[in-house]
């Protein structure tokens, strides 16, 4: 019996990890995060929840990884600071992981095992094939694990983009090959089934990146991920050919483009990249720059730049700004925001030009039905998607022949088993979702979430008694004091005579039951609030005794 279980990743786009246990093993492929929404105020980033993989942990090898996003990756180290597993990836997908490792688990633990992309490795038991795909950073893979079930195949996020931009194109004889010799579920990429047709190939956007070059007046700038290594080269290659230098600012810009430089995945001709002390000497017409921030984030350079805060560089009149990325849902808001103020500023910002500055790097319908027909398995799930997107590549393969009985519309924790000839969805193992916050610990619980939601949305009262525990007696009158309230100002004053009045019905031995007075004085004080002034806000106790 072969089960595969999604801790994350299915019914949503976001910490995507796998587990695939077979008897005594268990390999995991992937280990992501997914960015909070907006019922999660203060949150960072969420992880799956790992008590599974503790539970068994004995039987865990490891973590293969399919390549370097933060919905593949992110979730690591908080799985290392439970288990100390080795993670096997490619060189440069172990070169983008290494500074947060290194960060949060220390690098005398780590246990880091290089693969080529199409290599095979063997962990444990599995005999794993490893399979070049196209997306939007470099090495990405497809993984085919073996079991004693058959052949299971991941395609990981992937395109076919024909003319990438590294010229390393997807393995297409090799998937046919694993096809041919028989694959009993493909689990695919199913981000992009809404869109119809084939997807264009990264290499669309050089023209429009090249035409915003040819209508600036002053400097280009260029935000992107700091992990999109093909639209960095691209922008680097048309700034060169149009006598440009390039600087680079922002952290994560730098250490990627440092990383690329020296393992070559990026083409720099000679004398291009200068450090951005010098780019800001150049005249406006000679000076390229890439940046961080295309989410909007607070704290990256272009945000800041568009507040005119940032110490290092100013945006000037003039400065011409191509915004090459996609928004992740929730950041709307931050990433318009940032737009707005750079226009406010002079800068011309190129989001949404008539030749396209961005394309995704997930495959559509022709693609992921092309990914099925070289594949051919025999079970089929969606993942990486959300219910839409499960519920719509059902409905292609469909077309394609599958019958619904060979179609899995997976969900988080619920295994797949297989077993003979037979598949099914089975009883969910212990999963979640793990909240994390600036401060760094896992687990803000959903009593945290639902105090930062009532303080933000409806303010705070804080109720103050004073109780003489050795009478039993309250001492003066409870103080009710509001914070970010909006009310009638009599509201209060109910407040205070409700809670008053419930105060002088408890009896002596209630009084000096600290416990007893807080349950009290908060329930009084909420019911009041909402029934007579329609409002929930945060309550907070505060029982002194003397
Ligand atoms: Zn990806
Ligand atoms: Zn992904």
């Amino acid at each position: 019996m072969v089960k595969v279980i999604p801790l994350g990743g299915v019914g949503e786009i976001g910490k995507n990890c796998t587990l695939v246990e077979d008897g005594n093993e268990i390999l995991i492929i992937d280990c992501g995060l997914s960015f909070p929404n907006e019922e999660m105020p203060g949150v960072d980033i969420v992880v799956p929840d790992f008590t599974y993989l503790v539970q068994n942990s004995r039987k865990v090898l490891g973590v293969i990884i399919t390549h370097a996003h933060e919905d593949h990756i992110g979730g690591l180290p908080y799985l290392l600071q439970k288990l100390n597993v080795p993670i096997y990836a490619t060189a440069f997908t172990h070169a983008m992981m290494k500074h947060k490792l290194e960060e949060k688990v220390g690098n005398k633990s780590l246990q880091l095992k290089t693969f080529k992309p199409g290599e095979g490795i063997k962990v444990g038991s599995f005999e794993v094939e490893t399979i070049r795909v196209t997306h939007s950073i470099p090495d990405s893979c497809a993984i085919a694990v073996m079991t004693s079930a058959g052949a299971l195949l991941f395609t990981g996020d992937f395109k076919l983009d024909f003319t990438p931009v590294d010229g390393n194109l997807t393995d297409l004889a090799k998937l046919t090959q694993i096809g041919k010799e028989g694959v009993l579920c493909l689990f695919s990429d199913s981000t992009n089934v809404d869109r119809p047709g084939w997807g264009p190939s990264e290499r669309t956007v050089l023209p429009g990146i090249r035409s915003a070059f040819e209508h600036a007046q002053g400097r280009i700038l260029m935000t992107t991920f700091a992990s999109n290594v093909h639209r960095m080269q691209q922008f680097i290659e048309v700034a060169a050919e149009q006598g440009r230098k390039v600087g680079v600012v922002g952290r994560r810009m730098e250490q990627s483009m440092d990383i690329c430089e020296n393992l070559g995945y990026i083409r720099l001709p000679k004398g291009v990249r200068v450090s951005l002390d010098e780019v800001k000497q150049m005249p406006d017409h000679q000076a390229a720059i890439l940046t961080t921030g295309s989410q909007g984030e607070p704290m990256s350079a272009l945000v800041q730049m568009s507040r005119g805060s940032y110490g290092r560089m100013q945006i000037k009149e003039g400065d011409t700004l191509i915004y090459s990325a996609r928004t992740i849902p929730g950041n709307e808001g931050a990433i318009w925001r940032t737009i707005n103020r750079l226009f406010k500023q002079g800068c011309e910002v190129i989001y949404d030009a008539p030749t396209p500055v961005h394309v995704s790097g997930h495959g559509y319908q022709q693609e992921l039905m092309m990914m099925v027909n070289l594949v051919k398995p025999h079970f089929i799930a969606p993942v990486h998607g959300e219910p839409r997107h499960q519920h719509l590549y059902s409905k292609l393969v469909r077309r394609m022949g599958y019958q619904d009985n060979r179609i899995f519309t997976m969900e988080d924790g619920r295994p797949l088993v297989f077993d003979g000839k037979k598949a099914y969805l089975d009883e969910p193992v212990p999963h979640g979702r793990v909240l994390i916050d600036n401060s760094g610990l896992p687990g803000v619980t959903d009593e945290v979430l639902r105090d930062r939601y009532n303080a933000a949305n409806e303010g705070m009262v804080i109720v103050t008694v004073v109780i003489d525990v050795d009478e039993g007696e309250v001492i003066g009158d409870p103080v009710v004091q509001g914070k970010g309230l909006h009310a009638n100002s009599s509201l209060l004053d109910t407040v205070q005579s409700m809670v008053t009045d419930g105060l002088y019905s408890l009896s002596k031995e209630e009084l000096c039951d600290l416990n007893r007075v807080q349950l009290e004085v908060v329930d009084i004080a909420k019911r009041t609030l909402q029934k007579r002034g329609q409002i929930r806000p945060l309550v907070i106790p505060s029982i002194v005794s003397v």
